[in-house]
């Protein structure tokens, strides 16, 4: 849907006194920054529009059919179409498990590019789930049938809730009160930290308070908060985080990640500062001690015991180092959370850290480009290669599509009474919104990281004073320059600080922002000072199809690397040119990550 410029103002001026969307909290002290609606941001090109329209159109052709066999079979209906397979299907390891997520990713694209097409998918599952419910509502959840209760019933919420606010499908809040009714005999009376790990079932309530207090808010059925305060994970979470202690050894990585969003979602609807306290901790323990020089954590899915080098250990003793989609998705919503809980964000760090995971793990991954074949593992090792999971259809295909289809999410942030404005991604892209009761579009076009520039455009339906915040990274080796009309700002561009541009906007200002980029190392952990990453600015860069031991030669990173093309650099190697990419734009070739530093 592309409005010309002239019918957006109008009907943007419309929409000036409709309410946002479902509010998340009525106190705004505990949210002082906005994250703005899917519909209001577009991708319109770069390297994550590119991603993004390959996954939109990846998940708008799968067939409704074969999604719907496996919960028809199971309802003892006609179920036309060939088997899923892998995780899937009627005797697979959890049967349609990942429904809700494709139709909760479908409406996320299809809430932010106007795709119709995504809204009817969208429509056309609801009504296939809606028809096997049977009469205890229970669908594919009965028993005798699945394991995994709350682990499938978390994600048939999370469809529904966005079949409901995002893709407007009348009867979807109606079926949220029906599937939580169908569920509720077969539910556990209490959560635990990864129940049933050692005793079966194996099941994880602690991942599903997020979702059930967003449902509480959607229906106003209490049922949903009262489950939601039953599973989150406190005892063994979020109550030693809040104290400063370090619950995450040993314990599985992803499943406790996105229970963090859990706690955000306590922190913005209950107001008790332990969740707040425990999300800061959290973030702190998995960007220091956790995480990869990619942003991804958790080798063999597990995570770390810290100062025992043991990420240094994990490259050589497996090849499982990052759950990538899955990670992403948990990594990507707490940095999101945590920008919105941060009043007048004084530093950087939330948004820094987004920016690694999203460039270096999920836009990084192996193109799910054949049927059920996903990405899970990414490989750190030497000489790894990018390959598709063991299983089809795994947790991970689900997770892609919510993670990608948020995208827009992370490009823009309003201050709370629309104080202010946020740019806190650089990539193409157009915002258009309603800001402090006047229309306003702003765009930005750049080929970042490709090339240092950013230009963004602001066009405000009317002359609009506000401070537009421009995150300088806090890489940078040296001042950003940032320019407004031509003329030098008197803004600070100091590295990790937003950069505060206040003035009287009128249509056409125009904002140049440079940020240059430079290399530098980073090491492993704090036991192999070095064994390195090479960084160039949000990019790791790796070694494209290197030699076998490369890895034992020391080399002078990043002093001797020379500029060989687009995002390419070569060094001389005994001999031979060693060549750098960008992790992002490996698909098929051999790479190597790390590396021992002269
Ligand atoms: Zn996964």
């Amino acid at each position: 849907m592309h409005l010309s410029r002239r019918a957006f103002l109008q009907s943007a001026a419309a929409l000036t006194l409709a309410p946002r969307s479902f509010a998340t909290s009525t106190d705004t002290s505990r949210e002082p920054l906005r994250q703005f609606d899917y519909s209001e941001v577009q991708l319109t090109g770069g390297p994550f529009y590119e991603q993004y329209e390959h996954l939109h159109a990846h998940y708008l052709a799968l067939s409704d059919d074969r999604l719907l066999k496996v919960y028809r079979q199971r309802a003892g209906l006609p179920a036309p179409g060939p088997d899923m397979g892998g995780w899937y299907d009627f005797n697979g390891f959890v049967p349609g498990h990942s429904l809700g997520q494709y139709i909760s990713g479908l409406a996320r694209f299809g809430a932010s590019t106007g795709d119709a097409a995504c809204h009817q998918k969208v429509h056309e599952l609801v009504e296939g789930l809606a028809a096997t419910l049977g009469p205890n509502n229970q669908s594919i959840l009965r028993p005798q049938t699945n394991l995994w209760i709350c682990y499938t019933l978390d994600k048939h919420f999370a469809g529904l809730i966005d079949a409901a606010t995002l893709s407007k499908i009348p009867n979807a809040t109606e079926l949220l009160n029906r599937v939580l009714a169908g569920a509720q005999p077969l539910l556990p009376a209490k959560g635990h930290d990864r129940i049933g790990k050692k005793d079966p079932p194996y099941d994880e309530t602690y991942v599903m308070p997020e979702n059930l207090f967003t449902a509480a808010s959607l229906t106003g059925n209490p049922g949903f908060r009262d489950l939601a305060l039953r599973y989150l994970l406190d005892r063994e979470l979020f109550d030693p985080l809040s104290r400063g202690d370090d619950p995450f050894p040993g314990q599985h990585a992803y499943s406790h990640a996105i229970a963090l969003s859990s706690g955000a979602k306590a922190w913005l609807v209950l107001g008790d500062p332990k969740y707040k306290q425990a999300l800061d901790h959290a973030f702190d323990l998995l960007t220091t001690q956790q995480q990869f020089s990619s942003g991804g954590w958790g080798p063999n899915e597990t995570f770390i015991t810290p100062r025992r080098g043991e990420l240094y250990n994990a490259l050589s003793a497996t090849v499982d180092h990052f759950e990538t989609p899955c990670g992403a998705y948990a990594a990507t919503k707490l940095a999101r959370y945590l920008i919105r809980f941060t009043p007048s964000p004084a530093d950087t760090g939330h948004a820094d850290n987004l920016e690694r995971v999203l460039f270096n793990t999920i836009l990084a991954i192996k193109r799910p480009d054949s049927d059920g074949d996903y990405p899970y593992y990414s490989t750190y090792s030497p000489n790894a290669q990018k390959v598709y999971y063991k299983s089809k259809w795994p947790c991970c295909s689900g997770t892609l599509a919510q993670t990608a289809a948020d995208y827009p999410l992370n490009l823009y942030f309003r201050a709370e009474f629309d104080a202010a404005l946020y740019v806190n991604l650089y990539t193409p892209s157009r915002l258009r919104t309603v800001f402090a009761g006047k229309p306003l579009e702003l765009t930005q076009e750049t080929r970042y990281p490709v090339e240092d520039t950013i230009a963004l455009t602001v066009n405000p339906a009317a002359p609009l004073t506000t401070t537009i915040y421009l995150r300088i990274p806090t890489w940078l080796t040296q001042a950003a320059g940032i320019r407004i009309n031509g003329k030098p700002a008197e803004a600070a561009g100091r590295p990790g600080t937003y950069a505060a541009l206040h003035r009287s906007w009128r249509p056409g200002d125009r904002i140049d922002l440079t940020l240059p980029q430079g290399f530098r190392t980073e090491a492993i952990d704090d036991q192999h000072a070095n064994t390195v990453a090479l960084m160039r600015g949000p990019v790791q860069y790796v070694a494209l199809n290197p030699p076998a031991d490369l890895t034992n030669d020391r080399l002078p990173l990043p002093a001797s690397l020379k500029p060989s093309g687009v995002q390419t650099f070569v060094e001389n190697y005994q001999g031979t040119q060693l060549i750098f990419v960008p992790l992002h734009t490996i698909q098929n070739q051999t790479y190597t990550s790390y590396f021992t530093k002269a």
